[in-house]
Formats: structure tokens, C-alpha cells, sequence
């Protein structure tokens, strides 16, 4: 994940590299990424609600800016103060909002150049600009605006909000400084990386880049245990709903990984498993805490009860199987259950 952030860093150059630790890290654990990231070089973290940022400001110390997505929720006023957060505010009403909280953190605006979901229109931040008064007081870091096509380089979108976020920062007399790209944005050439970039999806080694090669480097790698091994006759079905029938007798191992773990149950009789190299289908629906798969073609030594098989890695990336489940790697990492035994290598990789 370090060198992740770093090949991000070095593209977006000079352009600082921030990291998005939302959800928990992507679901890998924010304390461990973000310590991890600070250790790498990275100075900004970027949350999506302000309960998150407790974990992340304790675990990369004082002096790094901790931004909140949501904007700033006053009824949380307290937390912002306590863990110096910096709000992404998103309307007129929270910067006023913010400017009555008399906080010496930097606050970035959001503006929305088109995904129409969350910030106030370019023509608010040329209010902003042209009334002083109204950011008096107030620390502006960066102004922000999310791209929402940024992994479909030929979309027409993605010019489009370039053009209105370009014109939203000229509203300014004195020239803003600009944070646009997230992971893929990055990817959409040097016009899209202004003052700071802020990827999330690509640190944790999802491609950036769908259809092209994988730029970023694997970060997880899932393991389960098979629990039993039977044999089933030509006709027989297995799991629930009987949606599987064997056309032939086959060889099954039951592993001890389900939905409840985040293996969606999409991948019922869809998904694969890796043993050694080998992909062995899933057969059945994937139950909440086991799934079977389909073993007649590997040896036996590879697949035996105790065997562990691999969920994702090398052979089957976290890409593969969110396209497998119908989904994207975003989800496939944000659903990772809770009682996997998770195990962080490298440098400074918490006891
Ligand atoms: C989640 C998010 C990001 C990070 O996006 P990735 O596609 O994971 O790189 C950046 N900015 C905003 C506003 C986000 O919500």
C-alpha cells in the first residue's frame, strides 16, 4: 500500500498526494493504512464522516490536515474541535456554520462541476469569492469537486467538469488552489491534478485503470479453510435451493467463508476460488457461512480438509471477483467481514 502511494505521489507530482481512509480504510483498518500512509509520506487524510476521523487522527498524530467528506455537521461540533477536523464544506450554510465554530483548522470548499451529489454550485464559490467577508476568519485550504466518470477516460463528463472546475477557481481574484482527481482522475493526465489529488481505491491495489493493465500492486490477500471434502453422484444438488446438480460425479470441498464475511451472494455458482493456480468454481449459493466448490479437477494432496484456499489473490484479484459478483472492488473491500484473522505486513505493521 506504501508503494501504491507513492507511484500515485510521483504521477501526480507536483501535485500533493493525499489518501482517502473512508470506511474503515476501504475495510482494511484506518489506524493501520493511515499509519502506514503517514510513515510512506503522506500528509492529508480524507474521511467520509466525522465518527471516522477519531481512529485516523489518533493514529497519524497532530500535525497532518484530517478532512471530513460530509461537510461539517454541527451537532457534532465537539468532535470536529477535539480531533482538529477539517470539514469539505459543501453549502453557504455550513461555511457560516463553520465561521461561528471559530476553528483555527483549515476548512476546504466542495463545489459540484456535475456529479450532482454533494457540493454547492460553481456560482456560490464566485460568491464566496466576491464577498470576503463571508470566509473571514476562516482558514481555506483547498477548493474540491469529485469527478463522476473518472475511470471512463472517453466520457465526454470528464471535460466538462474540468471546464467548470477551472472556472469555478477563476472566480477568484487572488488564484485557488485545486484538489479534483481521485484515484482514476489521476490516471486522466496532469490537467486533472491541480494542487492536491486524493485517491482511495488504487492504495489498496484495485485497478484504477478498468480494462488496461493494473498499474497498482495487490495489497489484500483473503484466505478460508476447508472444513470437508465429500464426493457427490451425477443428479445430486448441493446448498440451498438445490440450485446446483451435478451432471457427472464431482468432488466438492466445503470452505468456511459466506455472505456474512462479504463474499456476496451474487457468486453463487459464479464465483471461483484459487487452490495453488487452479481456479475451482463455486457451485451452489454461497451460504452465510460456507461456500462449496467445485474440487474434481485438482489434485488431491491440494485440496483436503485443513487445506486453506485463496479468496482473493494473485490468481483471482480482488477485480475479478467484484466483476464475478457484479460488482466493482470498491464493494468487494468495504464488505470484508469481521471476523477474519487479519494480519498486516511490513514496516511498522501494528502487533
Ligand atoms: C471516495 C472519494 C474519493 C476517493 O475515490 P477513489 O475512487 O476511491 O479514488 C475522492 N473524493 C471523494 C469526494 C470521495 O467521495
Amino acid at each position: 500500500m506504501a508503494a501504491n502511494w507513492r507511484i500515485l505521489a510521483e504521477r501526480a507530482a507536483p501535485a500533493e498526494c493525499a489518501a482517502v481512509v473512508k470506511a474503515d480504510g476501504y475495510g482494511l483498518g484506518a489506524a493501520p493504512v493511515a499509519s502506514s500512509l503517514l510513515r510512506a509520506g503522506c500528509r492529508t487524510f480524507f474521511v467520509a464522516l466525522p465518527a471516522e476521523a477519531v481512529a485516523v487522527r489518533a493514529a497519524v498524530g497532530d500535525a497532518p490536515v484530517v478532512g471530513v467528506l460530509a461537510g461539517y455537521l454541527p451537532e457534532v461540533a465537539e468532535l470536529y474541535r477535539r480531533h482538529r477536523l477539517s470539514p469539505v464544506l459543501s453549502t453557504m450554510e455550513q461555511v457560516a456554520a463553520w465561521r461561528a465554530h471559530r476553528c483555527a483548522v483549515p476548512a476546504f470548499i466542495h463545489v459540484d462541476t456535475g456529479i450532482n451529489r454533494l457540493g454547492m454550485p460553481p456560482d456560490h464559490v464566485e460568491a464566496l469569492a466576491a464577498q470576503p467577508e463571508l470566509l473571514a476568519g476562516l482558514e481555506l485550504a483547498l477548493v474540491m469537486s469529485h469527478l463522476a466518470c473518472a475511470d471512463e477516460p472517453a466520457h465526454a463528463l470528464n471535460a466538462a467538469q474540468l471546464k467548470a472546475f477551472r472556472a469555478a477557481l477563476a472566480a477568484s481574484p487572488t488564484p485557488l488552489p485545486g484538489c479534483f482527481a481521485n484515484s482514476s482522475g489521476i490516471f486522466l493526465g496532469p490537467d486533472y491534478h491541480f494542487a492536491m489529488v486524493r485517491p482511495g481505491v488504487a492504495l489498496y491495489g484495485v485497478n484504477p485503470t478498468p480494462g488496461r493493465p493494473n498499474p497498482m500492486r495487490p495489497v489484500v490477500t483473503l484466505r478460508a479453510r476447508i472444513l470437508q471434502v465429500r464426493q457427490v453422484d451425477r443428479g445430486e444438488s448441493v446448498g440451498y435451493g438445490a440450485t446446483f446438480v451435478a451432471s457427472s460425479a464431482r468432488k466438492l470441498a466445503t470452505v468456511a467463508v459466506g455472505y456474512a464475511d462479504g463474499l456476496h451472494r451474487a457468486l453463487s455458482n459464479r464465483g471461483r476460488v484459487a487452490c495453488h493456480s487452479c481456479l475451482a468454481p463455486i457451485v451452489g449459493r454461497v451460504s452465510m457461512d460456507m461456500i462449496t466448490i467445485d474440487i474434481s479437477e485438482l489434485p488431491h494432496e491440494l485440496a483436503r480438509p485443513g487445506s486453506e484456499v485463496t479468496i482473493i489473490g494473485p490468481d483471482y484479484d480482488v477485480d475479478a471477483i467484484a466483476a464475478d459478483a457484479g460488482t466493482i472492488g470498491y464493494e468487494m473491500l468495504t464488505s470484508l467481514g469481521r471476523r477474519y484473522q487479519r494480519r498486516y505486513h511490513g514496516a511498522g505493521a501494528p502487533a
